[in-house]
């Protein structure tokens, strides 16, 4: 007969047991949670009939209802997270742990002949700043809406020309990772919002050029930019499908292509993920 001490730490394990497998089962996980830089960590709530609220690094999360009524934080990762370290969820005073992989980002070298989009005058550079201030305001907003859709739909039907998180070297001189991803795709064509969303942020900005910011909700956010033209303004609902824009080459690009960021938290992580084509 086992001492009570050791009964209770045996029904505790079973109870975790239990737990596990409605959460290691989950759709949304399984799909996901890719926990590496620029990755996506889909953390357990728990059961309970309101949704409850979570932070990560001070900021709101996505969370959504996941099957038994658990809930669970869609949290995104910066790629300037350290791998291997361990990071809280922090949920109805709990601190809910998850821990990042490692993900290696190959390199990419770039000429532009354009040599003021590698080192801006002072005029172009107080222009990038203010602009970069609107853009991350834009990423920050956060709306009680749910997203129509988790897994999202690709804006453009075409080859991808360039992965999430590259590190670039413009000219031989390395500038910040591609924080989205590129599609080969001839200018003109539509650019179809993944989900359902509001146009939170339209501009033509010195990098982005012609850029589109739709909010799918609870600060799942969408950017589209290079557009030759934009065919929506702010406030305006979209429904998932509806046109934003067409693809372009205005802003840093050095031709047509559709390039788009997927934003959680304020964190920009890699859209492979969302339409099922990440690559650990
Ligand atoms: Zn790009």
């Amino acid at each position: 007969m086992l001492p009570l001490i050791s009964r209770s730490f045996v029904a505790a394990a079973l109870a975790l047991c239990l737990a596990l497998p409605a959460y290691a089962d989950s759709y949304i996980a399984r799909l996901l949670n890719k926990p590496v830089p620029g990755g996506v960590a889909v953390v357990d709530l728990g059961p309970a009939i309101q949704a409850p609220k979570a932070t990560f690094q001070g900021k709101p999360v996505l969370v959504v209802k996941d099957q038994d009524a658990h809930w669970l934080a869609i949290v995104g990762i910066p790629l300037s997270v350290k791998p291997g370290t361990s990071q809280q969820v922090i949920s109805a005073g709990r601190n809910l742990p998850f821990t990042v992989g490692n993900k290696k980002y190959p390199e990419q070298h770039i000429t532009l002949k354009n040599q003021r989009q590698v080192n801006p005058n002072p005029d172009d550079l107080k222009r990038i700043e203010q602009e970069l201030d609107i853009q991350v305001r834009a990423y920050r907003s956060f709306s009680p809406v749910t997203p129509s859709n988790l897994l999202l739909d690709k804006p453009v039907d075409g080859p991808l020309s360039s992965k999430f998180g590259v590190r670039r070297f413009f000219n031989g001189e390395e500038r910040n990772p591609h924080a989205g991803l590129d599609f080969a795709v001839p200018a003109g064509t539509p650019i179809k919002s993944p989900a359902a969303g509001k146009v939170i942020l339209i501009g033509n900005y010195f990098f982005n050029g012609n850029t589109v910011f739709v909010d799918h909700g609870q600060g799942f956010i969408s950017m589209f930019c290079h557009m030759s033209k934009i065919d929506v303004k702010v406030g305006d609902a979209v429904p998932r499908g509806g046109v934003v824009g067409r693809v372009g080459s205005t802003g840093r690009a050095t031709g047509p292509h559709m390039h788009w960021n997927v934003s959680l938290n304020d964190a920009r992580v890699d859209p492979a993920i969302f339409i099922n084509a990440f690559q650990p």
